[in-house]
């Protein structure tokens, strides 16, 4: 940052994902989800560092050339349903000529076929036929969130990330798109979604990883999870506790500036279960990182 100054935007996270499971990442908006998505593909920032190991298969992608992941991965094994579609997407080619395009370089088809294969690619993603001759400052947003996730899933990769794909969408359309991702990990492929949507991850998710301030504070199973016995981590109790369908109960104050967290445990200043001990940080047990989880039985709703 300016002035030298460092910012660990995510911190220590580790997880798998395995062939035909969805793993949706939630947390508020700024709590390190997308930067996450961005240094799997190889995207962050030319100032910003990635450390550790992130494996694909054989592939080691924290430790990959941008020609092996320009050429090999992003597209071909790892589709991407990015955050801001609009600025995804080339301004000055209609949506048909996108996923023509799109289609021919990762299925090899040519000219027959292309036009029906493109237009087959936006109908997995509700994007409608009468619109594909449009240029993308044509769109709405939700139009061009649909035409961002026509064109991630062209290649079929075994592993999609959607970062935010429901973001402008009415209810109908992210059930309809959602259930279309979950279609993809259905087929044995894997699909982490990034979401602050707790309904869509219910709907698609096997096991739902959850992040504050810039690491992973619970891993847990998606019927668990969203029904009995329920999150254990204060966070992600006090996340559903916010739904208007359950107890509808803000979550005081706000999240920490990622560069001036607190010593300990980030979480601490907004935590009605803090205590001394939350002065130093938490490791993740069973999944939760946590000096006094919440009980394992039924949250409120
Ligand atoms: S470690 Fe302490 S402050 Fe952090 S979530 Fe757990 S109880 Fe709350």
């Amino acid at each position: 940052m300016r002035g030298g100054r460092e910012i660990a935007a995510v911190t220590g996270a580790s997880f798998e994902l395995r062939p035909g499971e969805c793993l949706a990442l939630i947390g508020e908006s700024g709590c390190g989800k997308s930067v996450l998505a961005s240094a799997l593909l190889g995207l962050l920032p030319r100032n910003a560092r990635a450390t550790g190991r992130a494996f694909l298969g054989d592939l080691d992608l924290l430790a990959a050339d941008e020609r092996t992941l320009a050429r090999t991965v992003r597209g071909r094994r790892i589709g991407l349903v990015p955050q801001s579609p609009s600025a995804h997407l080339t301004p000055v080619r209609t949506v048909r000529s996108q996923l023509e395009e799109t289609v021919r370089e990762l299925t090899g088809l040519r000219k027959a076929g292309l036009r029906e294969a493109a237009e087959a690619a936006a109908e997995r993603a509700a994007f409608p036929a009468t619109h594909l001759d449009r240029h993308p400052h044509q769109l709405s947003g939700g139009l061009a969130q649909r035409a961002a996730t026509a064109l991630a899933l062209v290649g079929d990769a075994p592993l999609l990330l959607a970062d935010e794909p429901t973001t402008g969408l009415d209810r109908d359309l992210v059930d309809r798109t959602v259930d279309e991702l979950r279609r993809h990990a259905d087929t044995g492929r894997a699909l982490l979604m990034i979401t602050h949507d707790l309904a869509a991850a219910r709907r698609i998710a096997d096991r739902v990883a959850v992040m504050y301030a810039g690491r992973i504070v619970e891993i847990a199973g998606a019927s668990a999870f969203f029904g009995a016995p329920g999150p254990r981590h204060p966070y992600a109790r006090a996340l559903l506790d916010a739904l208007p369908e359950r107890a509808f109960t803000p979550i005081p104050g706000m999240p920490p500036e990622l560069g001036d967290l607190p010593g300990g445990c980030a979480f601490a200043p907004r935590c009605a279960r803090a205590t001394a001990r939350c002065g130093t940080l938490p490791e993740p047990v069973g999944g939760v990182a946590c000096h006094h989880p919440e009980e394992a039985t039924a949250c409120s709703n």
